[in-house]
């Protein structure tokens, strides 16, 4: 599998296992089976509520923590500094390992005031610097952050000594933020493309269903390669080892025209 490349050098496979939705009790299960299938690249986050069991999940594998890459994320309510520096130290320890791979601020606002007017700049610096801290010390290879735009990147290039090497947003046929994605790669920032089946509600669109056929690929991968061509880390779940494996299958490509059929498809 292709691997991304952070702006500190550190290796990220193109595709990783969302895990939102995931039950903790469920959670262990479907990491393990998800590693034996091929993956190597696990999303978890703290809202998520299933740290332990992913963790579990990743040890039951018998696979070397150092062949894995782990993100979780920084819940979104948590806005000061001191809040989100002991959620780092309790999501290590829910995950038993000694450092994530991507550490990531999971929303620039609490999730109920979520593209409201309240930006909450100040906050993230703080979170920011949290975050920064956790790298410094080994606790996080890599930090970035998820949800946010042009502006809330801008605060933390102006006010914080390390730039966020990731930017994890919505990446999906009918909803891709173009702007966004070219502006994060001309600032050297790694983007990860969430929900790109839609949440699974992309499954039965009548255009995705008629392109799937041409390609004689199933809506899922359709959507999975959509976003890597956009040179964009793709994030599915799936609980299902059969889906799973199909979810890593590839082996394809989707021409320009086609690739310029989907864009053109965005809402
Ligand atoms: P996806 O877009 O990945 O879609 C998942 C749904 O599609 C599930 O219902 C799954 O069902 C189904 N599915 C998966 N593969 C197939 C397949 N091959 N054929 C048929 N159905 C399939 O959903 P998510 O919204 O979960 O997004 C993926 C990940 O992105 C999340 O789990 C999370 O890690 C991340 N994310 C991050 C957010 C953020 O704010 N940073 C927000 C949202 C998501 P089944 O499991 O039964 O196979």
């Amino acid at each position: 599998m292709k691997n991304y490349k952070l702006s500190n050098g550190l290796l990220m496979p193109e595709i990783g296992l969302g895990t939102w939705c995931i039950p903790n009790e469920s959670a262990s299960e479907v990491v393990k089976n998800a590693i034996e299938i091929g993956y190597r690249h696990i999303d978890t986050a703290q809202c998520y509520e299933n740290e332990v069991g992913v963790g579990d999940g990743i040890i039951a594998s018998g696979v070397n923590r150092n062949e894995i890459f782990l993100t979780t994320k920084v819940r979104a309510e948590l806005k000061d500094y001191k809040s989100a520096k002991e959620s780092i130290d309790i999501s290590l320890k829910k995950l038993k390992t000694d450092y994530v791979d991507l550490l990531l601020i999971h929303c620039p606002q609490p999730w109920a005031e979520f593209m409201g007017d309240k930006k909450y700049y100040a906050e993230n610096i703080e979170v920011w610097r949290a975050l920064e801290e956790a790298y410094l010390s080994g606790k996080a290879k890599s930090i970035g952050v998820s949800n946010f735009f042009k502006e809330d990147l801008e605060n933390i290039f102006s006010n914080s000594k390390i730039k966020p090497m990731v930017n994890q947003f919505v990446g999906q046929p009918k909803h891709t933020f173009f702007d966004l994605i070219d502006f994060c790669h001309k600032n050297g920032i790694v983007v990860q493309s969430y929900s790109p089946i839609g949440h699974g509600d992309l499954l039965n669109d009548k255009e995705l269903i008629k392109l799937a056929n041409k390609y004689k690929v199933s809506v899922a991968r359709l959507c999975i390669k959509y976003t890597l061509q956009l040179n964009t880390v793709s994030l599915p779940k799936s609980v299902n080892p059969v889906r799973l494996k199909e979810n890593l299958d590839m082996d394809f490509t989707i021409s320009e025209e086609d690739m310029n059929y989907l864009k053109s498809l965005n809402k």
